[in-house]
């Protein structure tokens, strides 16, 4: 991807407000549905409609898509609205049947992502079309394997591309069904600063409440746009119920988020600014996840301390560890001084876990 700056054409040319709203339903489940959610999209900042029409599902039996009929319906709502139509493609027979029914942006679902051949399949069936392409991260975090799936489109010719951060999947739940993982996408925008990058945070959440923190973060962090799972009675939607938002909700949320303008030069550093701000409070997070994390290991040398009957403070253990955390401090430019003030206060806080299981 030398000639990284095409890759920002399709986004300047579609002359669409800053940043690019894309909103829609999880699924497209009837015609009215689809149609009513368009409708009351139309007078909001959304200028695209999603809709998933092939659903890919982690287990089986929940709703797979209406399937190909429901190209006839975005085909309406756009008729209809104006609004530009987006959906998921999965394999070569999707893209076909996409182009026919002429959807304007396709998007390449996580579970795909993670598949190099289908990945293949897809950029082979769009080769010599002009779409524009949205490549979701893969389901596990692994920047190689989305930027992969980028270069395989761009390869195939296809140069209207953009990238749709939905977090990462992880084995120990917390309270985002994916992980945002922030660092990912950061790292993503150093290397490749003209590929447009897009928040789903309906899936990194999947509970509406956290929606609006995250669409925050992301514009603070120079996100391009939104895309955001819209329903009109999102609590009855057929698929991902409890992080859809209603399209009065949507518009009430892009009246308050901070969107940070491009121009001149005070609100250039005070961009920046905000940018490096918003890139130090991820770092804050991880920071303090990891320390909690490091505490409840602690608890559980408390709890076999506590069943050998051994004391708490191991003066060798720790002298040990201080002496090791010293010399990797060195490397990542952090001084003795510094390595031993927050040594110190995290062993405290460590002893004081322990005392408190033994003490139970
Ligand atoms: C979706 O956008 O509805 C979807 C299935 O997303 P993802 O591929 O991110 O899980
Ligand atoms: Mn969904």
């Amino acid at each position: 991807m030398e000639n990284k700056k095409e890759l920002r054409t399709w986004l300047n040319k579609m002359e669409l407000a800053h940043p690019l709203v894309i909103a829609g339903p999880c699924s497209a489940e009837t015609e009215d549905q689809l149609l009513k959610i368009a409708h009351q999209l139309k007078n909001t900042d959304a200028t695209v409609l999603r809709a998933g029409i092939w659903k890919p599902r982690t287990r089986p039996g929940n709703f797979e898509g209406v399937g190909a009929l429901g190209l006839k319906w975005l085909q309406r709502a756009k008729e209809e609205t104006g609004m530009l139509t987006t959906t998921e493609v999965a394999n070569a027979n999707h893209v076909d049947l996409a182009l026919k029914h002429d959807v304007d942006i396709l998007w390449i679902g996580a579970r795909t992502t993670v598949s190099p051949f289908i990945v293949q399949e897809i950029a082979e069936a769009l080769r010599g079309t002009d779409k524009t392409v949205l490549v979701k991260n893969p389901i596990n975090p692994d920047l190689s394997l989305w930027l992969g799936a980028v270069e395989r489109l761009h390869t195939a010719d296809i140069n209207n591309l953009g990238v749709i951060h939905r977090g990462f999947s992880a084995y120990e739940k917390n309270k985002y069904r994916n992980n945002p993982e922030w660092q990912i996408p950061i790292d993503l925008q150093a290397r490749f600063p003209d590929l447009p990058l897009i928040l789903d945070p309906s899936h990194i959440a999947g509970r509406r409440d956290l929606i609006f923190d995250l669409c925050q973060t992301a514009l603070d962090l120079n996100f391009d746009g939104l895309m955001v799972e819209t329903h009109y009675d999102p609590d009855n939607a057929w698929s991902d119920a409890a992080q859809q938002i209603t399209p009065d909700t949507l518009d009430k949320m892009t009246v308050d988020l901070k969107i940070r303008e491009k121009v001149g030069n005070e609100v250039e550093y005070t961009n920046k600014l905000n940018t490096l701000r918003t890139k130090i409070d991820v770092m804050d997070h991880q920071l303090l996840d990891a320390l909690g994390k490091r505490m409840k290991i602690a608890d559980e040398i408390g709890t076999l301390k506590k069943n050998q009957n051994v004391a708490i403070l191991q003066t060798k253990r720790w002298n040990e560890v201080l002496g090791k955390m010293i010399l990797e401090g060195e490397e990542h430019k952090l001084s003795e001084e510094f390595i031993l003030k927050i040594y110190k206060a995290i062993h405290q806080e460590s002893i004081n876990h322990q005392q408190k299981v033994i003490s139970s």
